[in-house]
């Protein structure tokens, strides 16, 4: 897998929560739990390309944790991104 040199390199999305960590993760980066939860949203959504909205998939397990989940705090444990 090719990795990033710069962070213009991601040529997708917006400025987001899990931008960041996506593109840590691509250059090469150690992600902590969370941080790898943010980044599997982000890519999954394409960025939040069409904005910063609940993707709306109950059955994902990541959808507690999911960033712009209005319900998100509810059921959250302690892996929690928030934590
Ligand atoms: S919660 Fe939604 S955005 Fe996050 S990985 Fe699951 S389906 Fe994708």
């Amino acid at each position: 897998m090719k990795t990033l040199q710069r962070k213009s390199e991601l040529t997708f999305g917006i400025s987001a929560r899990g931008r960041r960590e996506l593109v840590k993760h691509l250059k090469g980066g150690k992600l902590t739990r969370k941080e790898a939860m943010l980044a599997a949203c982000y890519d999954c959504v394409c960025g939040y390309e069409d904005g910063k909205v609940d993707c709306r998939v109950m059955r994902c397990p990541l959808h507690p944790f999911m960033p712009f989940n209005p319900e998100g705090k509810k059921g959250r444990g302690e892996d929690s991104p928030e934590n």
